[in-house]
């Protein structure tokens, strides 16, 4: 099958052409974005495999099944860059990834965690200038620290699993309570429960309408002061603005973030040359207890193999007209 491979990142095509085996699958990679003003690029594919950066709303999944493409297939696990029911307006199937190392967005959020709490950045660079002093780099105990779970799938699972082993008490909140999690004595309360019960709060929910801007200004003024939010999912579950107001305050004490709201205009690209014109994402940079991580949480050896694996698997099953068992229905 013929794909059309966009927004692909300089250490994948390595990945994919070592499971294409025998180049079963005939893959051109793209490094232009998918979106409504580049489907053009899909002339001639019945498969289009696309990643976070790509936004496949209405109007450019209706130029695509013009095109005859059939497939959307996606290199993630979260979706909230395509617009499903038009997909299946159109009859376009859509597969992505449902799991391929969750332990490994838990362990990033973790590195979040220790690295602001420990200031290990600060540390890092204070030494390498002589300087040994203990001024500025005191951290809190993690242990018997209270820690809010929103979103207990797949990566919220193996993130409490690791803050049970650190000694940690954890509270959650899901639209869907996990009964394994119960048996380990997991508490699920409501959103405002954890809110203001929480000394940290990682989020591992997936961006819906309903997530969008969950953490607002509604919602930090309801958290202990000075507790810190992780975000490892997606940006626009927290209101950047509104986060920065909040930051002012001291209210939130401290914030990681792997994701942000408009990170595709940013991430994944080598901007140190020219001028960033976005304030918000400025603003936040400039904050000495504000972390950020340009979405890495995915990109380890292990994660990046797993999703050429299954990418390819993907195409295979559509291609043999198997069992779709990624489908996004
Ligand atoms: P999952 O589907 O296994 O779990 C998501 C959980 O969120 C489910 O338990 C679901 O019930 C819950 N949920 C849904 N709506 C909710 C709501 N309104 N309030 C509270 N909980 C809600 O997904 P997962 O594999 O654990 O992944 C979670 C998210 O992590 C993905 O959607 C994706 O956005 C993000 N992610 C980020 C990276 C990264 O590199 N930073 C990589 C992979 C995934």
């Amino acid at each position: 099958m013929k794909i059309a491979v966009f927004g692909t990142q300089f250490y994948e095509q390595e990945y994919f052409n070592k499971f294409n085996i025998d180049n079963k699958h005939e893959l051109v990679f793209f490094e232009e974005s998918l979106n409504s003003k580049t489907t053009h690029l899909a002339k001639g594919f019945k498969a289009v495999c696309v990643f976070i950066t790509d936004i496949l709303d209405k109007n450019c999944i209706e130029k695509l099944a013009k095109l005859g493409v059939k497939l959307i297939d996606l290199r993630s696990a979260g979706y909230n860059n395509i617009d499903i029911k038009s997909a299946k307006v159109n009859n376009i199937k859509v597969l992505r990834i449902p799991a391929y190392s969750p332990q490994v967005i838990a362990e990033h959020a973790i590195a979040l965690i220790l690295t602001l709490n420990r200031k290990t950045q600060k540390a890092y660079n204070q030494v390498r200038e002589n300087n040994f002093s203990l001024q500025n780099l005191m951290g809190f105990n993690l242990y018997g620290k209270t820690i809010g779970i929103v979103g207990t799938g797949k990566i919220g699972r193996a993130f409490c699993n690791i803050m049970l082993g650190l000694g940690c008490k954890i509270i959650a909140f899901d639209i869907k309570e996990n009964e394994e999690l119960k048996q380990k004595g997991i508490q699920y309360k409501t959103f405002d429960e954890l809110l203001s019960a929480s000394d940290i709060i990682s989020i591992h929910c997936p961006l819906t309408p309903k997530t969008n801007h969950l953490f607002d200004t509604k919602a930090f003024d309801k958290i202990k002061k000075g507790a810190m939010i992780i975000n490892t999912s997606r940006g626009a579950i927290i209101n950047a603005e509104e986060a920065i107001i909040a930051l002012k305050k001291e209210q939130i004490g401290y914030l990681g973030i792997d994701v942000y709201e408009k990170e595709s205009n940013i991430f994944f690209k080598d901007c140190s040359q020219i001028i960033i014109q976005d304030d918000i994402f400025e603003r936040l940079l400039s904050f000495n207890n504000v972390l950020i991580t340009p979405h890495q949480a995915f990109y380890t050896q292990e994660a990046v193999t797993e999703i050429a694996k299954i990418t390819i698997k993907n195409f295979t099953d559509f291609e043999n007209n198997s069992v779709l068992e990624n489908e996004i229905k």
